[in-house]
């Protein structure tokens, strides 16, 4: 009997991607070209691009069978694409890359073999990232070491979205429904046994990056107050020690007006202190507002995402050969 063969879904979220798509499937055909034990899906999600993407995708997908396409009714981020995704990966596993091939195709072969060995997330780590600034390199790497440090979940640094995942942790990821993603903690939150894979990161074939400061700045606070209330708790610690060295101060003015009597003096301390503690309550003011609004966005309830179309060949014979038997 014939052995029917597993699907591999690869799954690349594109927002304003028509330059990279052609030598994007280019590449990846030849990739699979040399697996012939398994069966491909090219699962894309438009993200509300406003160039041609969508269009180049219809067109390539009368061409190639392997592509379906997920058509967002507006541009979501990439971290919900993503969800929307996993929402219609037909695969038994999922290969997640970027559109502008800077995660290289060719590793896939071998993120498959550790996926056959047992591994359920293969996930590639960045030797070197061609064609970022130093700026970047150093920001993004004390911000993983603070994230470690106080979500005590082990964090993967120089590690993006480029990885393999088995089935089952896609089923754990579509369980986790919150609009404003992090989807690297995700990543690490599901566990599930880890093959970590080194590769260099290449710069983007054509097109520009999708991020920009305050992009990242946003991210990185999702990140934080996504993953751990600790933020919160330092804003209480210090506010206690404030506390206490302030009544400790009062303490000793109380005591100094006493045997001294009072003194005029003390405008610059007053001002200084006034104004160093008006920050404190500021900044611990707006921690509780960032969790606050959490809470607000995910209390409404909406959908995390809105489809206009998918397309999907696979989905499709799936579905018949169920209804086959
Ligand atoms: N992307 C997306 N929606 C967005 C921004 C980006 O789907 O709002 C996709 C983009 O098309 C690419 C991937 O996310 O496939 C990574 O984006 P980019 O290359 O701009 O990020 P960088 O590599 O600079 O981190
Ligand atoms: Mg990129």
């Amino acid at each position: 009997m014939k052995q029917i063969k597993k699907l591999i879904t690869i799954l690349i979220p594109a927002y304003n991607e028509e330059e990279v798509l052609n030598p994007l499937i280019h590449r990846l055909k030849s990739v699979t070209a040399k697996l012939p034990n398994y069966q491909f899906e090219f699962l894309f999600v438009n993200d509300g691009s406003s160039d041609n993407t969508l269009a180049m995708l219809k067109t390539l997908a009368k061409v190639h069978s392997e592509i379906s396409y997920v058509n967002l009714s507006r541009n979501f981020g990439k971290e919900v694409a993503m969800l929307a995704g996993f929402d219609h990966i037909n695969g038994d596993a999922v290969i997640i890359i970027d559109a502008d091939l800077q995660d290289p195709p060719e590793l896939i072969p071998k993120m498959i073999r550790y996926w056959e060995k047992g591994y359920d997330d293969v996930f590639a780590k960045r030797k070197t990232r061609a064609g970022e600034t130093w700026f970047k390199k150093w920001s993004s790497n004390s911000y993983y070491k603070i994230l470690e440090k106080v979500s005590h979940i082990p964090t993967q640094n120089n590690t993006g979205d480029f990885r393999l995942l088995d089935r089952k942790c896609i089923e754990a990821l579509r369980q986790m429904r919150e609009s404003q993603r992090y989807t690297k903690g995700m990543f690490n939150w599901i566990g599930f046994n880890k093959k970590e894979l080194l590769f260099d990161r290449e710069q983007r074939v054509a097109g520009t990056t999708k991020w920009n400061y305050p992009k990242l700045f946003n991210l990185a606070i999702d990140g934080l107050t996504s993953s751990t209330v600790a933020p919160l708790r330092i804003s209480s610690i210090f506010g206690t020690v404030i506390s206490i060295l302030s009544l400790l101060f009062m303490l000793f003015i109380f005591i100094r007006t006493l045997v001294f009597g009072g003194s005029v003096p003390g405008y610059p301390s007053l001002m200084t202190v006034i104004l160093f503690l008006g920050g404190i309550q500021l900044i611990s003011l707006g921690i509780i507002g960032e969790y606050l609004g959490k809470v607000f966005n995910e209390t409404k309830n909406r959908p995390v995402y809105l489809i206009d179309e998918y397309y999907s060949p696979i989905a499709l014979r799936k579905s018949e050969m169920r209804r086959d038997g």
